[in-house]
């Protein structure tokens, strides 16, 4: 229910621009839902961090609440804390109250959004990132030929060869490192709209192929639709789909989320496909939630029928791939969960049993592997500190499970546990690979062996 609905319940207070715009959006049920118990404190990354109460999940809607409530007249503290926030939701899964705290976190941003007075270079960058690059997948393919020329005509070479990216921040210089090789083809392109099935037919599924994913992730993109049609299901990659707009909702452009929403729908929605499959834990919570994103509006039917579908590619593949008929690999494996993939979509011991079907392969749990990674969509860029901080706790247990591959299940958190590898020195002995491609490497050593 939206806040406009129960103003009766509301104190009156002097309404200054800020309150306004949070009494229009945030859920005010919801944030008095909270009941103060502090369960969902030590879930919480940046509270363990600084163990400060207003960097907890009950600091920051205490914060909400008071300023909704007009007793902050300056919304600045509680923007520092809401920008300080991962968006990881493990605060959601420990509160025994179900408070929606994403849903609040959305809809506070979106309100702090309206009235940001953002530097000019910010107000450019997003800009350029929220609206010219990510929704139009032609664009994101010609930022991908321009990172080809970067990287294979020497010109990476000369750049780090003459010192110049140390002039960089050392969180741009560890990003730049571990980039992986750009695609000026998306899987689309060189796969083509429709893979059959392989075998006895059991359904169809479209692929969600994503923005930047199908840039620097393509080979992950052909794996998934490789493996999906081996398991028995024609796969379709409508070519009207576009960015889920999980990294626009998170930062409190709503209504371009909204919009990318309703053409993804359509794009789909003209398929009349069994599964929606997502192969980055980020991209598919959101998915799952476009029904709650346009709750409010006419297309709330049709968002429910895309929402039912979603599912991670490691729930079809346990289901329907025979992982144990593939080759074997002798290797020592851990698992670093993607937030979203747990926290939202609920999917937990998929990716886990997958890899423990890998013959050969041994198996160790990652302690505190449910918990962020400090990659958070590009939390890593706007609050490099305390990322980096969770990031080192979180590579302290990485070296202590002697792993020689990690794997993850969503792009940002396979970079940042690359980025993490080297800053730990751990690179000559232990690599990061997402589940997907982990998977397709086992099953062509199988191939091989007739
Ligand atoms: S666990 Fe839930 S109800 Fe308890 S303080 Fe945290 S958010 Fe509030
Ligand atoms: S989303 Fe993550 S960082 Fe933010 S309050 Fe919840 S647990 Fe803490």
């Amino acid at each position: 229910m939206k806040t406009k609905e129960i103003q009766g319940k509301m104190p009156q207070v002097e309404k200054t621009p800020v309150t306004r715009r949070l009494q229009d959006k945030l859920n005010y049920d919801e944030l008095s839902n909270c009941m103060r118990c502090g369960f969902c404190l030590p879930a919480c990354p940046t509270y363990r961090e600084t163990g400060r109460e207003a960097s907890s999940p009950r600091g920051r809607i205490a914060l909400m609440k008071a300023a909704v409530d007009g007793h902050l007249q300056n919304g600045k503290q509680l923007e520092d804390q809401l920008n300080q926030c991962l968006g990881c939701r493990a605060c959601e899964p420990a509160c025994p109250a179900g408070v929606k705290y994403g849903e609040l976190l959305e809809q506070a941003r979106d309100a702090l959004e309206d009235h940001a007075r953002h530097k000019v270079w910010v107000r450019v960058l997003r800009r350029f990132f929220f609206h010219f690059l990510f929704p139009h997948p032609k664009r994101l393919r010609w930022l991908g030929r321009l990172l080809i020329i970067y990287q294979k005509t020497g010109l990476q070479w000369l750049l780090r060869k003459l010192g110049f990216l140390k002039l960089l921040p050392s969180y741009l210089r560890e990003m730049e490192a571990v980039m992986p090789a750009a695609a000026s083809k998306g899987v689309a392109e060189q796969l083509g709209n429709f893979i059959p099935a392989q075998g006895k037919k059991k359904g169809t599924v479209g692929l969600f192929r994503g923005c930047v994913m199908d840039v620097l992730f393509t080979e992950t993109n052909i794996n998934t639709v490789t493996l999906l049609s081996e398991a028995g299901f024609d796969v379709v990659i409508p070519p009207q789909q576009t960015c889920c707009g999980a990294l626009h909702a998170h930062s409190g452009e709503r209504e371009m989320a909204r919009s990318l929403a309703r053409q993804n729908i359509q794009a789909f929605k003209q398929r009349e496909v069994d599964y929606i499959v997502s192969n980055a834990g980020g991209c598919g919570a959101l998915l799952q939630e476009y029904e709650h994103l346009l709750e409010d509006e006419c297309e709330a039917k049709e968002a429910r029928w895309f929402s039912e579908r979603v599912k991670d590619i490691s729930e079809l593949l346990l289901d329907h791939g025979p992982v144990e008929k593939w080759g074997t690999l002798e290797a020592r494996i851990t698992y670093q969960a993607s937030c979203h993939l747990q926290n939202v979509m609920q999917v937990k011991e998929q990716p886990r049993q997958l890899l423990r079907q890998i013959k050969g392969a041994t198996y160790v749990e990652l302690f505190e592997a449910d918990r962020c990674c400090g990659s958070a969509g590009i939390y890593n860029l706007t609050q490099p500190e305390m990322s980096a901080r969770i990031l080192d706790e979180k590579m302290k247990h990485v070296r202590a499970t002697k792993a020689d591959i990690l794997v993850t299940s969503n792009p940002g958190c396979l970079l940042q546990m690359k980025a993490g590898i080297q800053r730990a020195g751990l690179s000559d002995h232990m690599k990061a690979i997402h589940v997907v491609d982990l998977l397709a490497e086992v099953r062509q050593k199988g191939e091989s062996r007739y």
